[in-house]
């Protein structure tokens, strides 16, 4: 082990014996009492030397035996320390690719303030590449998502789409100006491997999986029709719920940004589940829907996207995404994120389970048993950790520290 303090908290003293680590409520951390020599010492724990080289130094600077140990063990508890060698063998591999490492540099730091244990961060981070995510559409918002997901360290993100790329699907991060007239789904994987150039080629990584399992972690729907994104078609995820296969909506309608719901079949609200909802509430939906699918001069219009709001959309979803496929529930599972133009503000829209909808949602609700509240980790958590042992985790932080109120 070659412990580090985690070098993405900002310290600074709140008094004499007193450390602060981190600036923003939502990480920062206050640990004490601590003597001068201690925080000194502290600025050895920067990942190049390991246990035994710790205890030389600490005996030259007069700590008493022990001391080290204590320490180590004590920031490792409050989630203050990693390993500059942790993390496992995929962890190694990655600190082999040093480009690769460099350019995720900044995403390692934003997981190290996410996870708990010495080496949690890069094997997270290690863990993403052996990840398999597909898109579906390759408009502004889905294009720009896929590249998202292969910037930070997807290792395989697939997008489907049909149609060739026009003028308007052009967006930062997504098609380039160039790609307009090529095919799509094409020139949006193109565009993500432009991001993240050093992932394995696709066709090699699907032939290694089972046939006929796609064995997608999380598959997006970024559709770039409107309707679909105001009122996702529950036909269209059927074979998604019925394979168990966890997915997530996003996009823009009118000048409305969609984020959710995040669908863990079984477990939280699908589309089936928000229209049933909605029907319920409004008697006139179906009617509606109905008119809108078949809508005269729907096909023709360029349906109205705002660069930015496409922008932003596909930025949460892709964190939304990143967050779920790290071992985390989003506040996307059960939830429809929305914001309109020109205000901006976020707000939620429950998606409950419905009892009508065959997926099996309302049950599990009925029983109180909301997603990541039961403690038990969906698919992709597995070897991770539950909601319910972070909790335990945060509950047996060591005396003397707690979240500081900044
Ligand atoms: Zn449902």
């Amino acid at each position: 082990m070659a412990p580090l303090v985690k070098p993405a908290l900002r310290r600074g003293w709140r008094d004499l014996n007193t450390v602060q680590f981190g600036m923003a409520p939502a990480h920062a951390m206050t640990l004490g009492p601590m003597d001068p020599a201690t925080g000194s010492f502290l600025d050895l724990l920067n990942g190049t030397r390991g246990l035994p080289l710790l205890r030389e130094e600490a005996h030259r600077m007069g700590l008493p035996d022990g001391h080290v140990d204590g320490l180590v063990t004590g920031l490792a508890r409050a989630g203050l320390l990693d390993d500059a060698k942790g993390g496992g063998p995929a962890a190694d591999a990655l600190r082999g690719k040093k480009e690769v490492l460099d350019r995720l540099r900044p995403d390692l730091a934003s997981l190290s303030l996410q996870t708990t244990g010495p080496g949690d961060a890069i094997g997270q981070l290690a863990a993403r590449r052996s990840l398999r995510v597909q898109v579906r559409g390759a408009g502004r918002v889905g294009a720009i998502l896929a590249s998202l997901l292969a910037a930070a360290g997807v290792g395989e993100v697939d997008v489907r789409d049909v149609g060739e790329a026009e003028p308007w699907d052009v967006a930062p991060g997504g098609l380039p100006a160039e790609s307009v007239g090529d095919r799509r789904d094409e020139a949006a994987r193109r565009t993500a491997r432009h991001w993240a150039p050093d992932r394995p080629p696709l066709r090699d990584r699907a032939a290694q999986s089972p046939a006929g399992d796609p064995g997608f972690s999380l598959v997006i729907l970024a559709p770039r029709d409107d309707v679909d994104v105001h009122a996702p078609a529950p036909s269209t995820a059927e074979p998604l719920v019925s394979s168990g296969t966890p997915h997530l909506y996003a996009g823009v309608v009118e000048a409305t940004g969609v984020v959710g719901p995040l669908v863990l079949p079984g477990e939280t609200g699908c589309a089936g589940c928000l229209h049933e909802g909605r029907t319920d509430r409004d008697p006139a939906w179906p009617r509606l829907v109905a008119q809108w699918r078949s809508g005269s001069g729907r096909s023709r219009a360029v349906r109205a996207c705002d660069v930015t709001l496409a922008t932003t959309v596909a930025g949460l979803a892709a964190a939304h995404a990143l967050a779920f496929l790290d071992g985390r529930v989003p506040t996307t599972a059960g939830a429809r994120w929305e914001v309109s133009l020109p205000g901006l503000t976020w707000h939620a829209r429950p998606v409950w389970g419905h009892p009508a909808c065959p997926c099996g949602a309302a049950e599990k609700g009925k029983k109180g048993a909301r997603a990541g509240e039961d403690g038990k980790p969906h698919e992709t958590m597995k070897g991770q950790r539950s909601s319910k042992e972070r909790r335990e985790a945060d509950a047996a932080r060591p005396a003397g520290t707690w979240r500081a109120h900044v």
